[in-house]
């Protein structure tokens, strides 16, 4: 068992990593101690809790806006036995495919958990304690990451759950307290609040989606507030309780002052995530980590040791499944001696709310803090046609360009399928485009892609539809 390249981990980084360098002709090989291939991301990530975003989404529709559209199917019900059966099987489809595909890439998968002995070996031991050598020319790390614990929180993935109790839960939660205003804790708060519980939103920081556009993060506090989710922010939990099957959350304000308790019948710890590099063996070869756990490598994704990489979220960098496979890309195309490479400044960040939250580039805060000199162009979505006649009007596009070149530094947008409009400004941004050559390209009517348009002719201030 003899390789070229040995991946360790195949989530989204390490299985698109180990596709990408069969392409290359490099005999390679996929190492994963999970049953199925496709990582965090696949079996209790993006995947499960987009299947529930949509189902709960549909739900909501059902209940609030099909009558609005002419529809009669009487009050809809929630079977959410059925419901999780429908996440599941997105998620086999999914990991199923990515299982096709390495076979497709004549790519050996070994199952059990690695541990790398010297730069060219590593042990694979499987479930049943045995354990056998593989031996290869390059290894890359893309072990991922696991869930922040909060200190004196205790984990029972039954009432005081992380996200992977959340996409599980056998029942609606009376109230469900979420710890954490990030994307991870506003998207399964959102599901849960659509499933009919009661969801309280506790954050430490002063506002929701930290390192976000804080004007798009405001305005979307106020869209899911109108939803029903309450928000407690500047609050620090202090600890969790669990009795007879329900938590009490003490929280005290975080600048100090009266701590208090909250009932819940559910808790998600929703804090952040981090490296994950439990058993791998860094220490005995040398790999050197920084303060925070993370994989240290250069700009090659090398670590100080030669013949070991590391890419996605056990190194720098947003903690996201499609810059994991960027790096899982990049990687294998410079093993094999091609010019791999990822821009930085064109990562797409998707919230997967109601509505969406998206963004690339720089955001207005960060520009403020650079002092670089910047225009900008707002739309709102109450003036695009489409969004008029499909009653989505909530949200806008935010252009950011440079106030001297005109090229785009940013886009922010608030407002249903922003996930999708995205793309058109990651695109442009790759392409070093201005906010004119946005504006001077045809959109197709009616389409929400039009107030994107207008977003840039608004950088200008000859927004058409204003
Ligand atoms: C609830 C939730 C929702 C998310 N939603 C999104 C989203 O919508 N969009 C998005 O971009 N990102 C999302 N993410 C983040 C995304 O899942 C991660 O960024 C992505 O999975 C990182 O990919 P990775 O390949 O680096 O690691 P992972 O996907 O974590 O995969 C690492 C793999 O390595 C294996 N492994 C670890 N150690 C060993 C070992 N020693 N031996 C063998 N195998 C090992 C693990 O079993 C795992 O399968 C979400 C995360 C969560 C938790």
């Amino acid at each position: 068992m003899s390789y070229d390249l040995v991946v360790i981990g195949t989530g989204p980084g390490g299985y698109v990593c180990a596709i990408r360098a069969a392409q290359l002709g490099l005999k390679t090989a996929v190492i994963e101690k999970r049953k199925t291939h496709g990582g965090t991301c696949l079996n209790i990530g993006c995947i499960p809790s987009k299947a529930l975003l949509h189902a709960s989404e549909e739900l909501d529709s059902a209940r609030h806006h099909f009558k609005d559209l002419g529809i009669a199917i009487g009050e809809p019900s929630l079977d959410l036995k059925k419901m999780m059966e429908f996440k599941q099987e997105g998620v086999e489809g999914n990991t199923k495919g990515v299982e096709f595909l390495l076979k497709k890439n004549k790519i050996d998968t070994h199952q059990g958990h690695a541990r790398i002995l010297a730069p060219d070996r590593i042990e694979v031991t499987g479930e049943d304690g045995a354990t056998r050598i593989v031996e290869t020319r390059a290894i890359v790390i893309a072990t991922g990451s696991d869930v922040t614990r909060l200190p004196g929180v205790e984990i029972d993935e039954k009432v005081v759950v992380s996200s992977t109790g959340a996409l599980e839960l056998e029942r609606v939660p009376k109230r469900f307290v979420v710890i954490g205003a990030g994307v991870i804790g506003l998207e399964l708060g959102s599901v849960w609040r659509r499933l009919g519980s009661e969801v309280i939103v506790l954050e430490y920081l002063d506002r929701i989606l930290p390192g976000m556009d804080s004007e798009v993060a405001k305005q979307f506090q106020r869209i899911l507030g109108k939803q029903g989710l309450q928000f407690r922010l500047s609050s620090k939990v202090t600890g969790v309780t669990v009795k007879d099957g329900s938590a009490a959350v003490t929280v005290e304000p975080a600048a100090g002052g009266e701590p208090e308790t909250l009932q819940a019948d559910a808790v998600l710890v929703a804090i952040g995530r981090v490296p994950y590099t439990d058993g791998l063996g860094l220490e005995d070869v040398g790999v050197r980590k920084d303060n925070r756990g993370r994989v240290l490598t250069d700009e090659h994704f090398a670590t100080n040791v030669t013949g070991i990489y590391a890419i996605g979220d056990v190194i720098a960098g947003p903690m996201l499944a499609h810059k994991a496979e960027d790096e899982g890309m990049a990687v294998a195309e410079i093993l094999a001696g091609k010019a791999g490479h990822v821009n930085y400044d064109v990562i797409p960040n998707v919230v997967y709310t109601y509505p969406e939250v998206a963004s690339v580039g720089k955001t207005e805060d960060e520009l403020k803090e650079a002092g670089v000199e910047y225009k900008v162009g707002k739309f709102p979505f109450t003036a695009n046609g489409r969004a008029k006649v499909n009653r989505t009007t909530e949200g806008f596009v935010k252009i950011l360009a440079d106030a001297a070149t005109d090229r785009v530094l940013g886009v922010h947008i608030v407002g249903a399928d922003a996930g999708n409009l995205i793309h058109e400004a990651a695109v442009a941004m790759e392409f070093g485009a201005s906010s004119e050559d946005i504006a001077r390209t045809c959109h197709a009517h009616p389409t929400l892609t039009e107030a994107v348009r207008e977003a840039a002719l608004a950088v200008e201030k000859r927004a058409i539809h204003m």
